[in-house]
């Protein structure tokens, strides 16, 4: 291999690819990309059904977790992230969507000028081939295919007519023009396979030839040169070694690892990197600040038909499962059984979606550690926009030692209402007609929890990342003294070095992260390339035109 090259992406993750494959569509570009993790293959990555076996071996996990959370009783959360192409793209829920138009409008007001939704839609369009989305608000000819379930259960549809039931509008399609509502829930799988950024963009990217990818290469910092970033140095089986690029080097490592890697290569909060002994190259106090997650719930119920996927919770349903997926890349194994979905707002006087809900077929945790005994249904709840915010810090300036991750989840007091609130409207929705056939007894939190104080117990001891973390490198005005990349991407104070990935999100989208990580390496690589941004859209989303004055 040789070690020159204009471009070094570090990280192939869902940022990471996007941007190997744009980058490298020049033929005259030579593109490294920097793995730390391996090979994709095999069914626990691919069959979109085993998702919960990926997110906790190490072989494909960095294997975080929080500190003792403070305001959680000093639990400890798992803070899972990709280590292997695809990066978390590979080890996710699959679940697909681009967030709230309202959510980019706030990154521009927060100072990401040309962020807002008018802007990102057409870089949504140019990343997705949607399956069964709606006409004009979707792309249909990126890499990146986009699908609906069978709905093969008949407790996916009694979740949405549930929602009609209590009053909530439907969406047609949340990632089109309306989120809100009850509806169809999308998935990132194409032809029954888990259609990871590595699946969707890398593979074919590599197939060009200019396009270089080392896998378990560990990057340990930026290579600068008088404030401008001119490589990289790495670890690879056992040896350093150094790769140059004659552009630019771009971090997409993810919202742990990004900052991360700033830190150890001097850019950062200047007092905790004389604490670390790091020579400070440029002091970026917001490096590893700004951190934000979701929080959600598995409400449970139980099913008095025995019609959930607990009837497939065996060995020998699983191999039946797994044998026709392998065959056939058919049947339950080719979804990732997220089928439908809700986002509401929780109370009138909010402007757009602040809840969001997947429904499941099956009351389980979402890591596959615990499941209930016997059929069960549940959701998954949470609040959209939390106050709380946490930290990333090195714990050492070794680049093999764990970072520090705070996130003081629920630090402020309308977390807590928040999530009341989310108990309460989940328990008016499952108690519809739409569930009178199916309905059991609560499972949990369960009926004896009542009170504000037993919902806040609750709440302490079962709330679990949705594993979203995101907003360490903040985009933001070049004179804003706490941005860490300029809306070009560009880290502010170091020349020839961008961040492109969710660690550079001003404030979190309305759902899951994967679509606007993509969709930030789709536009961060026009900017690489100094290409005129894609026109902006003259597309108006759907806003709840009673949203002043009623919730639903
Ligand atoms: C268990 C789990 C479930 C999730 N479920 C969903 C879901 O259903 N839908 C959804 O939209 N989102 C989901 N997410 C979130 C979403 O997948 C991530 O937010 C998104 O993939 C982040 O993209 P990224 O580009 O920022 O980083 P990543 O995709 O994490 O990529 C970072 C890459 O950089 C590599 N890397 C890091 N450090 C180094 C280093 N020093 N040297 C070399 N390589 C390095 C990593 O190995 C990784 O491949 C989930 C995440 C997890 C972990």
């Amino acid at each position: 291999m040789s070690d020159q090259f204009d471009f070094i992406i570090v990280g192939a993750g869902s940022a990471g690819c996007a941007m190997a494959y744009r980058l490298s569509e020049d033929p005259g570009n030579r593109v490294l990309v920097l793995e730390f993790g391996g090979t994709d293959v095999g069914p626990l990555i691919q069959m979109p059904a085993a998702l919960s076996y990926p997110m906790n071996m190490p072989l494909y996990d960095w294997g975080y977790a929080s500190e003792p959370e403070p305001h959680l009783g000093g639990r400890r959360l798992a803070t899972p992230r990709g280590k292997v192409i695809g990066g978390s793209s590979s080890i996710n829920g699959m679940v697909y969507v681009r967030g709230h138009a309202c959510d980019f409008d706030t990154w521009e007001e927060m100072g990401a000028s040309g962020w807002g939704y008018r802007h990102v839609l057409p870089y949504y369009k140019r990343q997705e081939h949607s399956h069964g989305g709606q006409e004009g608000w979707r792309g249909s000819e990126g890499p990146l295919h986009v699908q609906r379930g069978t709905k093969w259960n008949p407790l996916f549809d009694a979740f949405k007519t549930a929602g009609e039931q209590a009053g909530y509008g439907v969406t047609a399609d949340y990632n089109g023009e309306r989120q809100e509502g009850f509806g169809d829930m999308e998935m990132t799988v194409h032809r029954g396979r888990r259609w990871s950024a590595a699946n969707a963009y890398l593979k074919p990217a590599l197939k060009r030839g200019n396009l270089t990818l080392v896998k378990g290469a560990l990057v340990r910092r930026v290579l600068i040169e008088d404030k401008r970033a001119v490589g990289v140095e790495f670890e690879t089986g056992g040896e350093i070694r150094e790769a140059k690029a004659a552009r630019e080097v771009i971090l997409s490592a993810s919202s742990i690892n990004s900052p991360k890697i700033l830190m150890q290569s001097g850019i950062g909060p200047a007092a905790h990197l004389a604490e670390m002994g790091i020579d400070v190259v440029a002091d970026r106090p917001g490096v590893g600040a700004n951190l934000q997650d979701h929080l959600e719930l598995y409400l449970q119920q139980a099913c008095t038909q025995p019609i959930t996927l607990y009837k497939h919770w065996n060995l020998l349903s699983k191999a039946m499962i797994g044998a026709q997926w392998l065959f056939l890349k058919q049947g339950l194994g080719a979804s990732n059984q997220f089928e439908s979905c809700a986002f509401i707002r929780s109370k009138a006087g909010v402007k757009y979606p602040d809840i969001q809900y997947h429904f499941l077929p099956f009351a389980v945790r979402y890591d596959g550690q615990a499941a209930a005994e016997g059929h069960g249904f549940q959701a998954h709840v949470g609040p959209m926009r939390s106050k709380s915010r946490g930290r990333i810090k090195l714990t050492s300036s070794d680049p093999k030692a764990k970072p520090s991750i705070l996130f003081n989840y629920m630090s402020h007091d309308e977390d807590w209402e928040d999530f009341r609130t989310c108990i309460r409207l989940t328990r008016e929705i499952f108690g519809q007609e739409a569930f009178a056939p199916y309905r059991g007894k609560e499972i949990q939190p369960g009926d004896n929890v009542q009170s504000n104080e037993d919902l806040n117990d609750f709440i302490r001891e079962h709330v679990e990342s949705a594993y979203h973390p995101c907003g360490t490198c903040r985009m933001g005005a070049k004179d804003d003294a706490m941005a860490v990349v300029d809306p070009e991407c560009r880290v502010i104070g170091v020349d020839g070095l961008r961040v492109a990935d969710s660690s550079i999100f001003p404030q979190i989208t309305n759902g899951n992260l994967n679509a606007p990580s993509i969709m930030v390496g789709e536009k961060a690589s026009d900017h690489i390339l100094g290409k005129t941004p894609l026109p902006a859209s003259n597309q108006e989303p759907w806003i709840h035109p009673d949203w002043e004055t009623s919730q639903r």
